[in-house]
């Protein structure tokens, strides 16, 4: 059972879908006047694992995420660089699309519906609030009428009206009936990008784009609304008024918002200046490593953004691809198949994988997720260290697809294991090459990286037994160039990757 922390209610639920076996998620996208920065990442590599969990567990998943490709900072932009606004929209979008991949966002199936190809939808949107008598015209402005929608307003927010109006700057004006009504349709300046509509000519305000195309693609009523906190008000609370003011139904039931990012303990923002691009963070760190330092903590909870923190996250993942690169190995050389020595990590293997399930059920509890993982990869390289030579292969094997399968498939941390493997084998027989040591495995290496480090340690004991430590201090050197790290203990020489 999946329960999520709804905003909402601000409970705990158990997930039902609307319809069984189906998930019809909206998740609020960029607005594209800019290459992103690692607070819009958040969301995006966050409700991407929400959507691949969903799968996992066997959900059909209809995941759309807009792009808002026309608003004041747009427009501000493309009379800066003389340029269009859809000339900005298309730079920013293709390169929002080119970050994403590198964070591993799964594109296949989702929909990315751009706001400008959806005015129609928006206009009739509009004209349903004008005529149900939700909302007025002004001056070639339409602006929602938040008093008529009074009893409910603020309910996801918990913002109140009468606090509202008395914040705000001004209290009255002579376009709006009140302070707190907000813009469905702007009259156009000269020259600005417009649109014909029964108001004259004009764009959408940002709220009804949104509701208008959740509309198209999900239905009046549908499963999560997503994105992050600072968008709960005013931007999701206009959403609900405008959805359920002009097409009825629950709009969407559950609300999921994720937290913040701190740069040194303050919140990160534009304003503050103090924030970082996605694209300046991957050209020092893998996309995964950015994944995995986002997923693990709780989305909900704000997180500290750092070098230190990408440090770890890499460590970390360093940590996992060995154990996989020794499991990889071992699996296949050095234990096989028969015998019961694999009955313990087998049922440590069961209880993780029913614990990531209880964690990632548990309002997508990434970061126990991820606990459970190193919790079983402790326990494999442990297994690994005492059962060598023995049974256990099949087991080994079990273990090396379900870590696989949850970091890669769920988590979307895309570890590449095996192609390391083959990279270590090649650079491993490069530098028997290099040292004119003949390769004991011939040409046809095949996947036998073990074999190989094993030979050059063999080699670099008889090295030193000659006194030849110039080649002896050689292997090890380069053994360590690439990535084998060898280690003298008392009795033998272990090595590690
Ligand atoms: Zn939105």
């Amino acid at each position: 059972m999946i329960k999520i922390h709804n905003t909402l209610t601000k409970k705990l639920e158990e997930f039902i879908p609307i319809e069984p076996g189906k998930v019809k998620m909206y998740v609020c996208g960029p607005t594209v006047y800019n290459y992103i920065h690692i607070g819009n990442a958040r969301p995006a590599i966050f409700f991407d694992t929400v959507r691949r969990y969903f799968e996992y567990r066997d959900y059909k998943v209809i995941y759309v995420q807009n792009f808002t490709d026309v608003d004041d900072k747009m427009i501000e932009k493309a009379n800066a660089e003389g340029v269009t606004v859809k000339d900005i929209a298309d730079k920013y979008i293709g390169a929002y699309l080119e970050d994403t991949k590198k964070i591993n966002l799964k594109e296949e199936g989702m929909i990315r519906p751009k706001a400008t190809d959806h005015i129609k939808e928006m206009i009739k949107s509009i004209k349903i609030l004008v005529n149900k008598g939700y909302a007025y015209e002004s001056n070639g402005d339409v602006y929602f009428d938040v008093e008529k929608y009074k009893e409910h307003y603020g309910e996801l927010s918990g913002q109140k009206i009468k606090a509202l109006k008395a914040g705000a700057r001004v209290e009255t004006s002579d376009i709006k009936k009140s302070s707190v009504d907000f813009a469905l349709w702007k009259t156009a300046k000269e020259g600005e990008l417009s649109w014909e509509s029964p108001w004259g000519k004009g764009r959408p305000g940002w709220h009804i784009e949104c509701s208008a195309m959740s509309k198209k693609y999900l239905g009046a009523s549908f499963d999560i609304h997503g994105g992050g906190q600072d968008l709960i008000f005013p931007h999701h609370e206009n959403e609900i008024a405008q959805s359920k003011c002009s097409y009825g139904g629950d709009y969407a039931r559950y609300w999921i918002h994720n937290g913040y990012i701190n740069i040194k303990g303050e919140k990160m923002s534009k304003s503050k200046g103090n924030f970082f691009l996605l694209r300046e963070i991957l050209e020092d760190y893998e996309g995964k490593v950015v994944r995995f330092f986002m997923l693990s903590s709780h989305y909900r909870k704000p997180i500290d953004f750092s070098d230190k923190e990408l440090e770890m996250a890499k460590s970390a993942i360093k940590r996992i691809e060995n154990s996989m690169l020794a499991m990889l190995e071992k699996m296949d050389t050095k234990i096989s198949d028969e015998g019961s020595d694999g009955l313990e990590l087998k049922t440590v293997l069961e209880s993780s994988k029913r614990r990531f399930v209880e964690a990632m059920d548990d309002d997508f509890n990434t970061a126990q997720a991820i606990g459970v993982l190193f919790e079983l990869i402790k326990e494999v390289n442990k297994f690994m260290e005492q059962k060598l030579n023995n049974s256990g292969g099949k087991v080994l094997k079990d273990v090396y697809t379900f870590i696989k399968t949850t970091l890669i498939e769920v988590l979307g941390v895309e570890i590449v294991v095996e192609k390391q493997i083959k990279n270590l084998t090649i650079e491993l027989t490069e530098l028997l090459k290099q040292i004119e040591i003949e390769n004991p495995l011939g040409e046809n290496t095949g996947n036998s990286t073990v074999e190989l480090i094993e030979f050059l340690i063999e080699k670099r004991k008889m090295a030193k037994k000659e006194r030849n430590f110039a080649l002896s201090d050689e292997i090890r050197d380069k053994m360590a160039e690439i990535g084998v790290k060898i280690k003298d203990g008392r009795e033998k020489t272990t090595w590690t990757i």
